[in-house]
């Protein structure tokens, strides 16, 4: 029995072709250590967080396996990378907070902000931060910090 996050769904954490194999069961392929952080840095921003949408968004939790254009290394493959999206919200400030306390939610790699992001009017806009949770890191350590 996996552990059942408080504030995401299947669905948002794992590719449509997941879902449409395993069901709701398809949860069962993330980790627990990856499930609980997520939940805990959604509450410790305490504003809605977007993974997987159905509006498009479908390879921001755990990837399927076969024919994806992605790196075929990466931890999206694992469960053990998130793309998160907090609308409306200070993108900036929110990778700077996790950056800062990564060590208390375990994310041993952060993509630098300056690849996950687009200029819209003059300014520098990150669309989303992506996460690779599952990290043991001491108190105070910060997360590896690698392009896209
Ligand atoms: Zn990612």
């Amino acid at each position: 029995m996996s552990y059942i996050p408080k504030y995401f769904t299947t669905k948002e954490l794992v590719h449509p072709e997941w879902y449409a194999m395993k069901g709701d069961r398809a949860i069962e392929w993330i980790p627990d250590i990856a499930l609980k952080a997520l939940d805990e840095i959604r509450a410790a921003i305490g504003a809605a967080c977007t993974i997987n949408d159905s509006r498009g968004l479908k390879n921001c939790g755990l990837r399927w396996y076969a024919n994806n254009p992605y790196s075929k290394t990466s931890r999206h493959l694992q469960g053990l990378a998130f793309d998160l999206h907090f609308y409306g919200q200070d993108m900036e400030k929110i990778w700077h907070f996790l950056y800062e306390n990564a060590w208390k939610f375990g994310i041993a790699v952060m993509e630098d902000w300056q690849v996950t992001g687009r200029m819209i009017n003059k300014k520098w806009i990150i669309t989303w931060i992506h996460v690779e949770l599952g990290g043991i890191l001491k108190e105070g350590e910060k997360p590896k910090v690698v392009g896209a």
